[in-house]
């Protein structure tokens, strides 16, 4: 399916594997029923994980700068970017969820701490 192809991108997958063996199993994928469709969301919980690109989402650790050409317009699109995402994140903490930010880079360099952080969260609401 399309849609799906899309979806499932790299780091998303790489994670998902890690939460998987870790035993961090009670999860779903795009939850449709929540608001701003998480990546991956522990219902329970209430536990939702976005799972951002650097590049789109403008990550604070890598600070990618800006291309070259055109940059007005980047500038005005990752700002959009970035608005929706804050709103999202918004919006759910207002319904009671704890939201996790998951970067890119974050998932290539540092899996094993990332996982060791959605535990921890996970954890400490039990
Ligand atoms: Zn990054």
């Amino acid at each position: 399916m399309k849609s799906n192809v899309a979806k499932n991108t790299g780091p998303e997958m790489i994670l998902r594997h890690a939460l998987f063996a870790s035993a961090l199993r009670g999860y779903r994928l795009h939850c449709k029923k929540i608001p701003g469709r998480p990546d991956i969301c522990f219902t329970k919980k209430k536990v939702a994980i976005f799972v951002n690109g650097c590049f789109w989402h403008r990550c604070p650790i890598c600070d990618l700068s800006l291309p070259k050409t055109n940059t007005e317009f980047w500038e005005r699109k990752f700002e959009l970017n970035k608005e929706r995402d804050k709103r999202k994140i918004k919006n759910l903490e207002d319904l009671g969820w704890n939201v996790l930010i998951v970067w890119e880079c974050e998932i290539r360099n540092e899996l094993a701490e990332t996982v060791a952080k959605i535990q921890h969260t996970l954890e400490n609401l039990r």
